[in-house]
Formats: C-alpha cells, structure tokens, sequence
C-alpha cells in the first residue's frame, strides 16, 4: 500500500481553499504514514491573470507547517514541500530561476516540485491558448519547454504532472460523442526520451500525479508508456501524488497507481526529507 502522498495542495494556494490541518487529519483517517504539502508558488504569473498570483508567503507556511508537525508528531510524518512553476519563455526565464533558486536556498523544503504550467506567457488550462495552438503544437510546446526548463532549472527534486497537458487539450467530437483526449506518445517519444534522461542523470525523477484519473483519462500522468521508458532507461525515482486541492481528493487512485507501477516491475516508490530521496517497497 502506498502510504505517501507526495502532491497536495491548501488554502496557500490560490487554487484550493482548504486548510492544512483539514488535509493533515484526513492524511490521518486515510492511514497515511506520510503527508507532503507541496503548495503552488508560480513566480512571475503572467499578470492578465491578477488578482491570482499564485504565490504565497514562505514564512507563513513554514510557520503553521511546522506547528502542524510537532502537534501530529507520531500520528503522521508531515513533510513541507513546494509545487514551483517553471518558466522557459526567454524573457522571464532568467527572473524565474532566480526567484527559485533563492527560494530554494531560503528555506528548508523536503521536497520541491517542478512543473510547467504557463506556455508562452499563457495558461493553457484556458481555452484561450488553443485559439491559437493546435493539439500537436500545444504538446510539443509544452515537452520542449519541460525539456530546456529540466536543463535550467536544478533545485528540484522531480518533474511534476509530465504530460498533464492532455487534460486541457480542445475537445474534439465524432458522431456527436465526445472523443477521450489524448495525444499520441510515438509523436513526442524522442523529446521524453531527452527529458526523461536528463533527470535520470542528473538523480532527479518523476511523480506519478493520480490527479489524471479525476479527469476521466485512462492514464496517470505521466502515461504507462512514459513509465515504461522511464524505466528502460534506468529511471528508479518515482513519487507518488494526488494533487488533491480539497480532503477529498487525497490519494485518490493509489491503490490503481500502485497495481499499475508493479505490473511494469517497479519495485519501489520515492519519498523525500529534506529532499534527500528514501525508497519505500510497492505491492
Ligand atoms: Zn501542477
Ligand atoms: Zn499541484
């Protein structure tokens, strides 16, 4: 049983309205051993979004996060983490290393999640972006901005949601039904390949984020066939996250993840403390 969720979100997120301590006692009754809160902090978010900034006060969150650990000590391992958003557009690119290399020296984070969720200064979690991006553009876009931003970007511990894009892509119809969003991996499979290599050598991994399946897709993100090569090329670092933004959604999926995770012969699943990897046995 995986007793880890390494990808959860509260209130210090723009996007979830839920309490730490609301997610820690459901961590509890949920029988985790381990809790990590990996909030969003996505520096430099393009500003015709605001009010939403998507960053919070690190200070703050260390503060009540750590308060929260002594009180549950015990009971649950809780881990602070951070959910930092990378940028590759040439403008803000050298800005956003900055700020999360600063942050990353700043503060005592267990872990630290990389993720892309803004492409060319938009994001395309709003139908904005696909006006003017077909699918195919949009994936191959988002691959090669993960790629240059895992070739920048060093203070993370692993590559969050690899293609959790597929989510947000135009909802194609056939005969009136709508058609399951995908992409197809063959397209892209040299440009993962690079991706997944990079982080390999450079002892980072990836998070199975089982968010995936609240959207109705038949995959985790990454998909199995990125798993399989991950695991081809000698990727062993794999933690394991709901992305739950409410008590809810806390790991939600696992035990799926998990059967699916053994049946490709991984052995193990990755947790961190001050981000120093442990491996944990699965099935
Ligand atoms: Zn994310
Ligand atoms: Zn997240």
């Amino acid at each position: 049983m995986i007793t880890a969720d390494y990808h959860t979100h509260t209130a210090y997120s723009e996007d979830s309205e839920t309490s730490p301590e609301a997610m820690v006692k459901r961590a509890v009754a949920l029988g985790l051993k381990t809790l990590c809160i990996t909030d969003h902090m996505d520096y430099l978010f393009p500003e015709k979004y605001a009010p939403e900034t998507f960053v919070f006060d690190p200070r703050a969150y260390f503060k009540q996060l750590l308060s929260l650990r002594e009180a549950y000590r015990g009971r649950l391992e809780i881990r602070i983490g951070v959910e930092l958003g990378l940028r590759s557009e040439p403008d803000v690119r050298t800005a956003c290393i900055g700020h999360c290399k600063k942050l990353a020296a700043s503060y005592p984070f267990d872990f630290i999640i990389g993720s892309t969720h803004v492409l060319e200064h938009t994001d395309p979690y709003y139908p904005e972006y696909w006006e003017s991006h077909s699918a195919a553009e949009g994936m191959q876009t988002y691959f090669e901005s993960i790629l240059e931003s895992t070739e920048n970007y060093n203070m993370f511990q692993v590559c969050g949601h690899l293609d959790y894009l597929v989510r947000y892509l135009p909802q194609e119809t056939k005969n009136g039904e709508k058609v399951p969003r995908d992409y197809c991996f063959a397209d892209y499979k040299e440009l993962i390949g690079k991706i997944l290599k990079k982080l390999i050598e450079s002892g980072r991994g990836i998070e199975v984020n089982t968010a995936a399946y609240k959207y109705g897709l038949p995959f985790a993100h990454p998909r199995t066939e990125i798993l399989k090569l991950y695991k081809q090329l000698g990727g062993e670092i794999l933690t394991i996250g709901s992305d739950a933004h409410a008590t809810e959604h806390m790991a939600h999926g696992f035990a799926r993840a998990e059967e699916m995770l053994c049946s490709l012969g991984f052995r193990y699943y990755t947790v961190y403390r001050e981000r120093t990897p442990a491996f944990l046995p699965l099935g």
